[in-house]
């Protein structure tokens, strides 16, 4: 049976990983700290033989018995407002724990994959974003913690694999979402959706021309899933690469709820990119692989998932 470590278990895409690789036959270490992630996001797993939690910060030293085949490391604060609150953390996670995972995987000659962004582009000066693109990022700006975090984790990896030769994958995610997103971490769907159930007026940053480009969860998986077991050693894109503005965004999610709340506008965030969309023509060629959930169909699925929580998760205050 193989063996996987995946960090950032409890965490909104770690769980998904979770169930993904217990699903095809593997045994599954789960490590969190619990910083930003939820128990109840791997409740579901606590009986599983082949599953067990760690509770651990991946920017301490890791010491773990047994054999190892695979490494996917996706702990890290996700959101802005996650890293805004814990900046030192965040560059810790990205630069010390990936270190310290990259000498795990050395010692135990296992195949490791990181969890890159998107934010790597910055505010992007080539659009759509293809891997050779080196990125527009200010070092100094409130997101430079978390961009600069990532773009460092990316450069350690690939001198693991050029001088130790340790077998690394690098996805770069562009906006993810799905089931299990944390309803207060800000961004932008748990955001809109949150405000609609509890009866708030929606708020739009700027004047809401920025675009992204919403990819679901299990399309993502099982991106992430074909690049592990490719033998593909530079960044690749997964994302949907179906662009929309966040102010079109925001009217699609009045219709989904029905809410009568109404648009507010509020202060476009500090280098908040201004556009972004995935080139996935790497993907496409090298894994096969493309998004096959639209965004009305994965949105309904998210509702559905957020309408299920209770009214102290549903009012829960974080910021
Ligand atoms: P999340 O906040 O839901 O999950 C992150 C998990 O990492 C949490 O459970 C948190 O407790 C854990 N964690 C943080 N620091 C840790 C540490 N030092 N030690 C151990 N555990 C720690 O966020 P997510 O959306 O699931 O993101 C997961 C990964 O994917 C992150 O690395 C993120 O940068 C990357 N990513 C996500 C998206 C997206 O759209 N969701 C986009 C680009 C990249
Ligand atoms: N956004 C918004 N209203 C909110 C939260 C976010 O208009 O209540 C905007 C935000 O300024 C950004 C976009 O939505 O332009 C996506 O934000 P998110 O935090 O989800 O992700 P990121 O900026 O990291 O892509």
């Amino acid at each position: 049976m193989k063996r996987v470590l995946i960090t950032g278990a409890a965490g909104f895409l770690g769980s998904h990983l979770c169930d993904r690789f217990l699903k095809e036959g593997y045994y599954v270490i789960a490590m969190d700290n619990l910083i930003t992630g939820d128990l109840k996001n791997i409740e579901h797993l606590k009986g599983d033989e082949n599953f067990e939690f760690i509770n651990h910060d991946v920017s301490e030293h890791i010491d773990l018995e047994g054999d190892l085949d695979y490494i996917l490391h996706f702990a890290s604060p996700a959101s802005p407002i996650d890293y805004l609150k814990i900046p030192i953390q965040t560059l810790k996670v990205g630069s010390l724990g990936t270190h310290n995972l990259l000498g795990l995987a050395k010692a135990k000659n296992a195949r490791m994959l990181i969890a890159s962004t998107s934010e790597v582009y910055g505010d992007p000066l080539v659009h759509p974003q293809t891997e050779e693109y080196y990125g527009n990022v200010n070092p100094i700006g409130p997101r430079g913690v978390y961009d600069e975090a990532k773009r460092f984790q990316e450069a350690i990896t690939m001198a693991y694999h050029t001088y130790h030769g340790v077998e690394t994958r690098i996805v770069r995610i562009f906006n993810t979402y799905g089931p299990r997103m944390r309803l207060n971490d800000g961004r932008v769907l748990p955001a809109f959706i949150g405000q609609a159930l509890r009866g708030e007026d929606l708020t739009v940053f700027g004047e809401g021309n920025q675009t992204r480009s919403f990819c679901y969860v299990d399309d993502l998986i099982e991106g992430i899933y074909r690049l592990l077991l490719s033998d593909y050693a530079l960044p690749v894109n997964i994302g949907n690469p179906d662009e929309i503005t966040i102010l079109d965004f925001c009217k699609e999610i009045i219709k989904l709820t029905g809410t009568d709340q109404k648009i507010i506008y509020k202060d476009l965030p500090v280098n908040d990119p201004m556009q972004r969309q995935p080139n996935i023509d790497k993907a496409r060629s090298i894994l096969g692989w493309e998004p096959k959930v639209n965004r009305a169909e994965g949105l309904k699925i998210t509702y559905e998932y957020f309408k299920s929580l209770s009214p102290e998760q549903l009012n829960k205050v974080e910021h």
